[in-house]
């Protein structure tokens, strides 16, 4: 198997090429195909797995394959003063956020779309110059999104595809209350494209999905 069979972007399988990735990783051979259905997804996979590359590279392919929720806008994904993007990622840490977001802009290369990192514990002056030059794709601490949400910086309403990486993470930190205020501000389950990867699947994660997948598939490699 290689990512040549995958039916990804022309464009997307040279980025790929470009990282030396020769050949996908099971949780990529296996989640790649479920997320270009367009259906909801829970993966129980590790850190190391290939997992960052396996909801990028098909959000990214269907991002580069279908219309966008909104033309009106001059500036790409930037409306009212806001960013408006259509990819949202939330992850734990500022750490990881800086890393998926590294491999996010070089997938992202030459496709003419751009991708935001934003965290807390950092100056927000920097962040926010990035945001104002519009987004498609934003990763994010969930407390420093909020804080621009609340701030009016970046609107998440035009949201197609949100990604909760490492779900057991950021609830043993205690980060559910900002998620949940976050994803009642995108489009309903549904009409967005939701992806829930853990290490583990306790209880409080299996209830997490419920509420926010719809008609999900489940993947553990
Ligand atoms: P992750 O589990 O997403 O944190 O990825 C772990 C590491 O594996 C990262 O440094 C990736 O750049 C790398 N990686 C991901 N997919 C592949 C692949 N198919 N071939 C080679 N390296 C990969």
């Amino acid at each position: 198997v290689s990512f040549d069979d995958s039916k990804l972007h022309e464009q997307l399988l040279y980025n790929v090429a470009r990282c030396k990735y020769s050949k996908p990783t099971p949780v990529q051979k296996y989640a790649v195909p479920c997320i270009m259905t367009g259906k909801d997804l829970m993966a129980c996979a590790q850190t190391g797995s290939g997992k960052t590359a396996a909801f990028l590279l098909p959000i990214i392919h269907r991002m580069m394959t279908s219309s966008p929720p909104n033309k009106r806008n001059d500036r790409p994904f930037y409306h009212r003063g806001k960013a408006t993007p259509r990819a949202v990622i939330l992850s734990p840490t500022r750490e990881l956020a800086i890393q998926i977001e590294e491999q996010a802009r070089k997938f992202l290369w030459k496709t003419g779309m751009r991708s935001v990192v934003v965290y807390g514990g950092a100056d927000a002056g920097s962040q926010l110059k990035n945001l104002s030059r519009g987004c498609e794709l934003i990763v994010a601490t969930p407390g420093r999104l909020l804080d621009f949400m609340e701030t009016g910086k970046v609107s998440v309403e035009a949201v197609q595809f949100c990604v909760l990486d490492e779900g057991d993470r950021m609830l043993d930190m205690g980060f559910m209350p900002q998620i949940q205020d976050i994803i009642r501000e995108m489009p309903r389950k549904g009409s967005r494209q939701t992806l829930m990867f853990s290490a583990t699947f306790p209880r409080e994660i299996q209830e997490l999905a419920q509420e926010f997948l719809e008609d999900y598939l489940f993947l553990a490699v």
